[in-house]
């Protein structure tokens, strides 16, 4: 079945833009990362290139090589900022494998043994909370 292209009306399109808010909790050139909206525990970010792609299976090789050390340094962020046992790394393709946004993003999810995770894209987390977290997760990024 043919896959739809890159439309860049998507909503992490508009965060990359400013043309609506995120609580971002990391940037570079090439890259941002920010709070999701409906964490499904606390302390889930989302890192995304400023690239385009739908996801993984269209992104350049050139653009992953600069996404996956910023997931790596954001994930041992949160383990810390969140004293996680684990860190739970999501990265969807396509709606049948559960992709709601298709512009390329990887889930970064601190885990606690014997706590389960919220559904996905569930509930929306109140504002403040959510800017508590980042600055958690700023602080610790602030001591790598
Ligand atoms: P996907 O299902 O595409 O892998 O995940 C999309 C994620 O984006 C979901 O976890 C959802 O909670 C999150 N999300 C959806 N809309 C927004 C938004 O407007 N802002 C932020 N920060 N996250 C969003």
């Amino acid at each position: 079945m043919a896959t739809a292209g890159y439309d860049d009306n998507n909503i992490f399109a508009k965060i990359l833009r400013g043309e609506i808010p995120s609580v971002r909790v990391y940037e570079d050139e090439h890259t941002v990362a920010f709070m999701d909206v409906m964490p499904q525990a606390p302390g889930h970010v989302l890192v995304i290139p400023r690239s385009g792609s739908r996801n993984l299976l269209d992104a350049d090789p050139a653009v992953l090589s600069r996404t996956i050390p910023v997931v790596q340094k954001v994930a041992n962020a949160v383990k810390e900022a969140f004293e996680a046992d684990g860190v739970f790394i999501a990265q969807f393709n396509e709606p049948a494998a559960g992709q709601t946004v298709f512009h390329l993003h990887f889930h970064i999810i601190p885990r606690h043994e014997g706590v389960g995770l919220k559904p996905h894209s569930g509930q929306m987390e109140d504002g403040a909370v959510l800017k508590a977290h980042a600055d958690k997760i700023r602080a610790a990024l602030a001591e790598t």
